[in-house]
């Protein structure tokens, strides 16, 4: 249903949908796992807002960090010295998923930190080019976005900066690399990404950009034996590696970083959305320490005003204060049983599931008009959303909230929930995808 000619949504502009689309309920608060409307109407989160919500809503031990941060002090120029950036920095770098020191720079948002990562490794190579995978995302500032692969990136493009190539990069259930061998898309998805540095000139790049497990453009964890061989044509060919850490870090996978639990350690991390649990806007580059040494005696050309906001700060501190003392960075492991056993039965119900993949607390369930041609729901980068815009409207209906990305849903619940919780909240997916496939088969 759309809103009638005339009558008006909302009074801001709703990002990435249709503006005159029929509003849902309205939401005005929020503890644990769930969302609530003012009439106490309670939905249950089981995509951790967007992938970021990663402690549930409201923890305690944030808000409390938050608040006694708002008494003190609210704000003081990035370039001046903070204690409760100091103390937050010093936690963070030592947690780094590699040996011998790091430093963090700090932005609002992945976007942000996605663009400062590859302006310094700009810098520090004194190389130009940018390799990126064509099924990623990594936000949509003109910078972030030209190095999106997906289709997010085409609105943007208009003004989109230079420098950048693309590879595939591996996709079991979509093999660009026609195969249905795990091991052998590998094999092939490696001799590709050698030939694309080939064809770019070895000497003129900088960095590699990859999401260790791709999020909200196709969800794959990539099999054993991919990041490695990525970091190791990276390493030959003197560029550095830049994992996106935006979605899959703090806990998503199962280790407070991804790169953990893929084994593979970059040069440079972007991180965002679970930092703070979702409670305050913050982003930011953690780099290995000779990265950062060589802004010693150079200007470091880069900031935001709200750089290593103190606020911000607060909620980073409090929420790896909730990570670590509830043992939620690992949590998703148990989490990850729990959701392969769920999606399967889903899929065993539903037809029109073609595939349910993911690691940790990170799943996707990806939907077809046809098992065994694989045909996508509806258009993968199509421009008519419109039956999964009402798929998501039903489920909200229904009590719970959903990531939907063309055909693709985004299964990331806080990693507080039970097992309870999330038995519940899929049994309302799997009532809603029966209700789904009746529509498209009728
Ligand atoms: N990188 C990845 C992998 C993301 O999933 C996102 C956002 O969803 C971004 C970057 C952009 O982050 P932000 O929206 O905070 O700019």
């Amino acid at each position: 249903m759309a809103v009638m000619p005339g009558e008006v949504a909302a009074r801001f502009m709703t990002p990435w949908s249709r503006q005159g689309q029929q509003p849902g309920p309205v939401f005005v608060g929020g503890a644990g796992v769930h969302l609530h409307t003012a009439d106490g109407a309670r939905c249950l989160d089981l995509s951790s807002g967007l992938m970021c919500a990663n402690l549930g809503h409201g923890h305690p031990m944030v808000i409390e960090a938050i608040r006694r941060q708002t008494e003190s002090l609210c704000f003081v120029s990035p370039t001046l010295r903070s204690d409760i950036r100091e103390a937050f920095s010093e936690r963070l770098c030592a947690r780094a998923p590699w040996r011998g020191g790091a430093r963090v720079h700090f932005t609002t948002g992945g976007g942000e930190a996605n663009d400062d990562a590859v302006k310094i490794a700009r810098l520090v190579t004194g190389r130009l080019k940018v390799l990126s995978a064509y099924r990623s995302y990594h936000g949509t500032s003109a910078g972030a976005a030209a190095l999106t692969g997906g289709s997010r990136r085409w609105a943007s493009e208009q003004a989109a900066p230079g420098g950048i190539a693309r590879f595939f990069a591996p996709h079991p259930y979509r093999s660009p690399f026609h195969t249905d061998d795990r091991a052998e898309e590998v094999r092939r998805a490696l001799a590709h990404l050698e030939r694309v540095i080939e064809q770019e000139n070895p000497a003129n790049i900088a960095a590699i950009l990859i999401e260790p497990v791709l999020g909200s453009d196709g969800l794959v964890a990539y099999e054993e034996g991919y990041l490695a061989g990525v970091r190791e044509l990276a390493r030959r060919c003197g560029a550095l590696l830049i994992h996106d850490e935006v979605m899959c870090g703090f806990g998503r996978v199962g280790e407070m970083f991804a790169s953990r639990r893929v084994g593979v350690a970059p040069d440079m991390l972007s991180f965002a959305k679970g930092v703070t649990g979702a409670c305050m806007p913050l982003g930011g580059v953690l780099m290995r320490e000779e990265i950062a040494e060589a802004f010693d005696h150079r200007l470091f050309p880069f900031g935001h005003t709200y750089s290593g906001h103190p606020v911000c700060m607060a909620a980073g501190l409090g929420a790896l204060r909730a990570y670590e003392t509830e043992g939620l960075f690992t949590r998703g492991r148990e989490i990850e049983g729990w959701l392969r056993q769920g999606l399967d039965e889903i899929r065993e119900r539903s037809a029109i599931v073609g595939d349910v993949r993911g690691i940790g607390a990170f799943f996707g369930i990806e939907l077809v008009r046809d098992r065994k041609t694989r045909e996508p729901l509806v258009a993968w980068q199509g421009a008519d959303q419109r039956l999964m815009d009402d798929f998501q409207s039903d489920l909200l209906a229904r009590g719970v909230w959903l990531y939907v990305k063309y055909n693709l849903c985004v299964v990331a619940p806080p990693l507080t929930i039970s097992q309870a919780d999330l038995a519940r909240g899929l049994a309302i997916v799997s009532e809603a995808l029966q209700a789904l496939e009746a529509r498209v088969s009728a």
